[in-house]
């Protein structure tokens, strides 16, 4: 008989979030740029608490997740016309915030069993204009830190993680996101710690943490001593900035978030497991491969690696379709390799300029070869969280799924 229970809902909160809501409500303060009330911002405390979860020293909470992103491209000494190397599978955004700096997006094929960035392939693309390794963790996998520190102490590179989709992960029991010279999240809604829009920007270096702080406020930068009544932010020259700053709202709805997310990841990881086994004996769809450096996984979203022999080549729409009606929650098509991806289009995004000199060349996508990112990118599918928040016994939903999307190709 067909399981009709519904899958647990995302995003969730609680009567306390509800309470932190209404508390910045009522507080008068809604911004980092309103008047200091005596007590903490929300945007402080959730600086605080989230530097602390993570064990770095220091935490930006932005509007979102791209803006983390380009601000800490910025804060690393990333400057115009400097190359950075991008995996060549990953979300648009990647690619976006190293143009908005007016950077060149160098993209890199990326590991045929963790599909995120291959460390060798890092190397042969690194140039004398490279400034700095994007290195995105994805699909509940992790980039390989290990050779990624390596080579960029080796070649002097700066190194930002992207953990947008590894909330809470850790790497040899340190927690993604305290590798990197800083790191970015995103707290959108569908990620693994949401407030509907918002990102950090995290480092442990005070002189990276200074530029983090006064790039996404205009510039300004913090003064402890505050009377009440009066801006927490005071004007001095130095540094060019924009406002991406989070608001009190949000701040208040991820600080509740994060003293959740330990306890929901450890959930997802036993069903994930649970799959991982029905998986073993289906023919046609696997995992990925967790580095074993990756002690502890978290997945924004699990990737389903299909095999063309099975499935038929390019088959992520059609069982990504099928899956999506039979579990009754939306299965993704995985993004296209981002040299093949719609979203991806800087040729006529306005950063090429108006002349077809150089800049438009080095901006091409079509100048990218990555075999291994563009065969993933058409043959995989992927799962969102909240069906991991699913007790273990719920997965073989998942696989009957599979078997009739495998059925179904098959007989097609
Ligand atoms: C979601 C995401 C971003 C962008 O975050 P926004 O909050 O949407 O700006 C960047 N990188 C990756 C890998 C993401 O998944």
């Amino acid at each position: 008989m067909t399981d009709v229970r519904p899958w647990p809902a995302w995003p969730t909160h609680t009567a306390r979030t509800e309470r932190h809501l209404l508390a910045a409500l009522r507080s008068g303060r809604w911004a980092v740029s309103g008047a200091h009330t005596g007590g903490e911002s929300y945007e402080q405390a959730f600086a605080t608490a989230f530097a602390d979860f993570l064990g770095v020293s220091h935490a930006v909470p932005t509007c979102n997740g791209s803006a983390a992103l380009t601000i800490a491209l910025e804060a690393l000494g990333v400057r115009a016309g400097d190359e950075v190397l991008i995996p060549g599978l990953t979300w648009v955004a990647c690619a976006s915030t190293v143009l908005r700096v007016g950077a060149v997006p160098v993209l890199v094929d990326v590991d045929p069993d963790t599909l995120c960035m291959s460390a060798a392939a890092a190397e042969a693309a690194i140039t004398p204009r490279t400034r700095a390794v994007m290195a995105v963790h994805l699909f509940g996998s992790a980039v390989d830190l290990d050779a990624m520190t390596a080579l960029t102490r080796r070649h002097d590179l700066a190194l930002l993680e992207d953990c947008s989709h590894v909330h809470g992960a850790t790497w040899r029991g340190a927690r993604l996101g305290s590798f990197g010279d800083a790191a970015a999240f995103s707290l959108q809604q569908t990620k693994l710690l949401t407030c509907g829009e918002g990102g950090v920007a995290v480092t442990s270096d005070p002189a990276v943490h200074d530029l983090l702080y006064r790039k996404r406020v205009d510039g300004r930068r913090r003064r402890a001593d505050a009377p009440v009544g009066e801006l927490e932010l005071v004007e001095l020259p130095g540094v060019q900035g924009y406002n991406y700053c989070m608001s009190e709202f949000n701040a208040a709805v991820a600080l509740d978030g994060l003293s959740r997310l330990d306890e929901e990841n450890a959930r997802r990881r036993r069903s994930m497991r649970r799959l991982e086994e029905l998986l073993e004996g289906f023919d046609g769809a696997r995992p990925l491969t967790r580095p074993d450096g990756l002690t502890a996984d978290a997945a924004y979203q699990y990737c389903v690696r299909l095999d063309p022999a099975v499935f038929g080549p390019g088959a992520k729409d059609a069982v990504a379709a099928s899956l999506s009606r039979e579990l009754g929650v939306q299965v993704e098509p995985i993004d296209s390799a981002l040299h093949r991806n719609v979203l991806y289009q800087p040729l006529t995004s306005g950063w090429a300029g108006r002349t077809d000199g150089g800049r438009a060349r080095e901006l091409d996508p079509a100048r990218f070869e990555l075999p291994h990112a563009e065969f993933a990118g058409e043959n995989a599918v992927v799962i969102p969280h909240r069906v991991f928040l699913a007790p273990p016994e719920r997965m073989e939903l998942v696989l009957s799924g599979l078997e009739k999307a495998r059925a179904q190709a098959v007989s097609s």
